[in-house]
């Protein structure tokens, strides 16, 4: 353990190969090929019967890609880690595997923006039910939980209201209730946070942010720890009977996720290796970074208010503190005059980068209202409340007086 919080490097940069590599290579090669090939009927027999611990197929596993999870495993302390496609891949096969025609989740209306596509107009045609509600509210959430409650979800920060639930009181509601606690903690890494702590019992991370380390390639990541009794869970009662808390990552690892073919290319697999070794270095910066350039933007007469949770007066500093350290990621938050100053503040900006994307070394902005929320209704817009006058900076790795300067000649 380092004395930032709770990264386990060592373990990372330490950990050997799933088996010894031939040519003694010191970084996991990349096994970018579809099939393995077998000495005998037997042999392939056994491995598609899961018996040999060897790869059958890319779809199902590859060696790089399991390299990569076993260090996510060693830096999470996550019992179970399956790699996928993407973070909406992640998000999505977690609710192939729990939820169920006439299940619910319960969750903010405040998400990533096709997380909350995902909920309100993709599983809905599949019988799911969103039933959003104030996730901070403690008792409106236990209100919304029945019998039928397949999860509650939640984002550790939301993007981009920059809201901090109270983890262990929602796990401690859902748990009384028999469910489980489903959390993406794309906006903190375990080099800070480790979800395990709080009560949650599944995690989702988009592994295109911090982990890329660079902005490299799309991924995500599934981590269960075992906490939960799935005998409790609908969809996985009957399978729960011999397996117990490993139902989830059974029903995941050898037949959602195989289904679904959402699988990570080996490629991929290998950039976010690289990317998880200096993940708590390039965390610490950018984090420090944000604090920083927050304190800053404050004292910016044009800026009308600054939100992030690692700044002494926001409302979510104390539990940001209690869940994440002082350092709450690289995401703040900004409001100008209106989406007109929003848009001229944009287009003047030298170093600041114009893209979508969080945590790439680079720094970048973006006017939530007209791009990830974009072509929702005035209905909906109103539903996931995000004004037109905010834009979301995510800070990267430049020098921070750099940061500043260009702020301000853009604010001119
Ligand atoms: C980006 C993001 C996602 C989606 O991840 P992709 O890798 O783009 O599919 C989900 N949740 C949060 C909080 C995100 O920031």
């Amino acid at each position: 353990m380092s004395d930032e919080g709770n990264c386990t490097i060592t373990e990372v940069l330490k950990k050997p190969f799933p088996q010894k590599d031939a040519y003694g290579a010191i970084a996991m090669p990349v096994y970018a090929n579809a099939a393995f090939e077998f000495e005998t009927a037997e042999d392939m027999e056994a491995a598609f019967l899961g018996k040999n611990g060897k790869h059958t197929y890319t779809r199902i596993s590859n060696p790089t890609v399991e390299a990569y999870e076993q260090r996510v495993e060693a830096m999470s302390g996550a019992k179970h880690v399956m790699a996928v496609a993407s973070g909406m891949a992640a998000i999505a096969n977690v609710f192939m595997t729990i939820a169920s025609s006439g299940a619910n989740i319960v969750t903010s209306p405040h998400l990533f923006g096709n997380t909350f596509s995902l909920f309100l107009f993709t599983l809905k045609e599949f019988g799911v039910e969103v039933r959003f509600c104030n996730i901070l509210d403690i008792s409106e959430v236990n209100s919304k939980i029945d019998e039928n409650t397949c999860a509650v979800f939640t984002e550790i920060i939301s993007n981009p209201h920059l809201e901090v639930a109270n983890l262990t009181a929602l796990a401690e509601i859902a748990h009384k209730k028999n469910v489980p606690l489903v959390a993406d903690s794309t906006i903190v890494p375990w080099c800070a946070f480790n979800s395990a702590d709080f009560g949650v019992d599944i995690e989702v991370v988009s592994s295109t942010k911090y982990i890329s380390g660079g902005a490299t390639s799309i991924g995500g990541l599934i981590l269960d720890y075992q906490t939960f009794d799935w005998s409790h869970s609908k969809r996985l009662a009957t399978l729960a009977k011999t397996t117990g808390k490993q139902s989830f990552q059974i029903k995941l690892r050898t037949e959602i996720g195989r289904n679904m073919g959402a699988s990570i290319a080996p490629q991929t697999a290998y950039f976010q290796n690289l990317g998880l070794e200096t993940l708590a270095l390039r965390f610490n910066s950018m984090s420090k970074n944000c604090l920083e350039l927050a304190r800053f933007l404050k004292t910016v007469p044009k800026i009308e208010s600054v939100n992030y949770n690692g700044l002494v007066d926001n409302p979510f500093y104390e539990i940001s503190c209690r869940q994440f350290g002082n350092t709450p990621g690289a995401m703040l938050t900004f409001s100008l005059k209106n989406r007109n100053t929003c848009f001229e503040f944009i287009n003047r900006l030298k170093t600041i980068r114009r893209a979508t994307n969080l945590f790439d070394n680079k720094s970048l902005v973006i006017h939530p209202e007209s791009t990830i929320y974009g072509t929702l209704t005035p209905e909906y817009k109103r539903l996931v409340e995000v004004p037109d006058n905010l834009l979301r900076l995510s800070v990267g790795l430049e020098d921070i007086e750099d940061l500043k300067a260009d702020i301000l000649q853009a604010l001119k």
